[in-house]
């Protein structure tokens, strides 16, 4: 699959929403990704982890760690088409945490999987924990990378897809200057 390919699953599972947005961040866009849109769809989810786990072929990694919570899933699905075991890092006091009695080894092969890049934070927390046990990072994949490859990492890395996620200052958005209403989440959402 490519990278065109990717996107057009976001879209199919309507997790890739065009409309008139108001992000988090106060910022406006024209678009917006729900990512638990796709992940909720078994069989498009595991197209996207069986991509994510041929990208591993051969690389002997040992386990596959990914953050809460769709990092679960993905990582749970990758490490099935690997044959190998995986676990997810969970948030504690200081960054991330293993609860549960996981843990890894000492030199022990590890991927970290994680759904959606944008600033990095999630995935730079699972790097400190892993490497607190001195366990090694082959690679770490996403889904998808937001950030337009601006944000990086100490170890490989790779995205199934990357955007540039566009977005505006409401005084500057040009989709309230053509008085555009705001799309509400979870109402009628067009998908392109
Ligand atoms: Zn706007």
């Amino acid at each position: 699959m490519n990278q065109d390919e990717i996107i057009q699953l976001f879209r199919d599972s309507h997790a890739l929403l065009t409309g008139h947005f108001k992000l988090t961040s106060g910022r406006h866009s024209d678009v917006y990704y729900e990512k638990f849109t796709l992940l909720k769809q078994p069989s498009i989810c595991t197209q996207l982890c069986e991509q994510m786990a041929s990208l591993l072929k051969n690389s002997g990694v040992e386990t596959v760690v990914g953050p809460t919570t769709g990092g679960i899933i993905l990582a749970y699905d990758t490490a099935r088409y690997l044959g190998v075991e995986s676990i997810y890092a969970e948030p504690g006091e200081n960054g991330r945490i293993f609860k549960r009695g996981f843990s890894l080894e000492k030199g022990q092969k590890v991927a970290i999987v994680d759904d959606v890049l944008t600033t990095g934070r999630s995935v730079q927390e699972v790097i400190d924990l892993v490497t607190s046990y001195d366990a090694d990072i082959i690679k770490i994949i996403l889904m998808l990378d937001r950030s337009n490859g601006t944000v990086t990492f100490d170890y490989p890395m790779e995205a199934l897809a990357t955007v540039a996620a566009q977005s505006w200052a409401p005084d500057e958005c040009p989709l309230c200057a053509k008085g555009e209403p705001i799309t509400q989440r979870g109402s009628r959402v067009f998908s392109k």
